[in-house]
């Protein structure tokens, strides 16, 4: 019996360093250092959003997504395109219970150059209360469809500033907003602004869930960066954003190659690299009406790894780790390893709201950011110096390993989080 004992834990332990082995096989720093390399070339310029040179990049993640053997999202492209409307106010008048309206208390979310409407014209009447979330609200209008007339509530004044500067837009229907803290009574308003369309890119790969085909499990990190600036003290203008965000890009690619391998996901895994999230998160705010949020179980999405984090090496934290039981999910994944997520140490910074998971997160869905970045102190965050000779190639491979293993019972379909409570945002 002890024999035999012995013998099982032998066999176990035989199993285990295989395993080990063959992740290490996948997941290694030779690997890190090809795709990061190719990502934070001077030849990519930077990649900026709207730059030729940042199709490149997308090519690239493309092709390795292709290689991977990752199904396309979008017919037979990896590339998810779409137009970037740019809207700029041109004039705001009218009146409001016999008040004038103008710049300050109007603003629309609108593809349209022109639009002039009154009572009679159709539109839905919305009031946000002092207890809604503006955006939350919104955002639910435009999956609708159909044109509103939204009444904000004063106290939203900052995010009313926010909102409309932000991109969205929906081809179901228009918004006008005013913010007052009156119920809206006649009105007339006519709204014009100038609308410049430029095409994005997402990147989107998809791998089918053996089982649980509904249920989306997405793994995130966006390819755009700064571009070309002002040279510096040495003479270098390019922006290369090997860490911000080369780095969560390739790990993107790198668990993409990983699972597909492994080809034991239930869930159906999503892999995309985002366009445009340092010019406003257009990329992941289009990739994200593109999915019923109740569908998506959890969001890993991955923003600079390169760097040791704040506790040293084999560890990164959670953005929003409170806010969902995501975190504990994936630390009970990584007991029997040396690695460790924390929450957050930047509460102060708002991360959770500045990336690319904020999106699907106001919808409801678990969806956080890993990052190793001391946001305190990261010397080469947005400079040139952002260069992949700054990165440790061997610590990003850690991390992507612990990223891939923390997201086993999700991606197995045996572990759900829970979603973010609404109005938490
Ligand atoms: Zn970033």
């Amino acid at each position: 019996m002890v024999k035999r004992c012995s013998y099982f834990i032998l066999l176990l332990l035989i199993k285990q360093t295989a395993f080990s082995q063959s992740i290490d096989k996948i997941i290694n720093s030779k690997e890190v250092a090809r795709i990061e390399k190719t990502l934070s070339a001077d030849n990519m310029r930077g990649r900026k959003a709207f730059s030729p040179e940042i199709d490149k990049a997308a090519a690239f993640v493309a092709a390795e997504f292709k290689k991977a053997g990752l199904q396309p999202a979008s017919g037979n492209s990896f590339l998810q395109q779409f137009a970037q409307l740019r809207t700029t106010p041109v004039s705001v008048s009218g009146t409001m219970n016999g008040k004038p309206l103008d710049e300050k208390t109007v603003g629309v979310l609108s593809g349209k150059e022109e639009l002039t409407i009154d009572q009679s014209s159709g539109y839905k009447q919305v009031r946000v209360n002092a207890k809604d979330t503006l955006p939350v609200v919104l955002m639910k209008l435009q999956r609708q469809g159909g044109n509103y007339l939204v009444m904000v509530d004063t106290v939203h004044r900052a995010w009313f500033e926010r909102m409309k500067k932000s991109a969205l837009y929906s081809p179901k229907g228009d918004i006008v907003m005013v913010l007052s803290p009156e119920e809206a009574g006649e009105y007339s308003i006519k709204y014009k602004q100038t609308v410049n369309g430029r095409s994005l890119k997402n990147v989107v790969g998809i791998l089918p869930g053996k089982s649980k085909k509904e249920e989306y499990v997405i793994f995130s990190g966006h390819y755009d960066h700064l571009g070309v600036g002002r040279p510096n003290a040495a003479g270098d203008s390019i922006f290369n954003g090997a860490n911000d965000d080369a780095s969560g890009t390739t790990a993107v690619i790198m668990l993409a190659n990983y699972f597909a391998k492994q080809k034991n996901n239930e869930r159906t895994l999503v892999f995309v690299a985002f366009t445009a999230e340092e010019s406003g998160g257009f990329g992941s705010q289009y990739f994200s009406q593109s999915f019923n949020p109740d569908q998506v179980m959890a969001m890993f999405n991955i923003e600079m790894i390169g760097t040791e984090s704040k506790w040293g090496a084999n560890s990164a934290f959670i953005t929003g780790y409170e806010k969902t039981d995501m975190g504990k999910i994936l630390e009970k994944n990584l007991e029997k390893t040396n690695f460790k997520f924390y929450p957050d140490p930047y509460p102060d910074q708002q991360l959770f709201y500045r990336s690319d998971n904020a999106t699907l997160a106001r919808l409801g869905v678990p969806a956080h950011t890993i990052s190793t970045s001391k946001m305190d102190s990261e010397k080469f965050y947005h400079t040139q110096e952002d260069e992949i000779e700054t990165l440790n190639m061997n610590n990003m491979a850690a991390i992507i390993r612990a990223i891939a293993l923390s997201s086993t019972s999700i991606v197995a379909g045996k572990d759900t989080p829970i979603r973010v409570a609404e109005g938490s945002l």
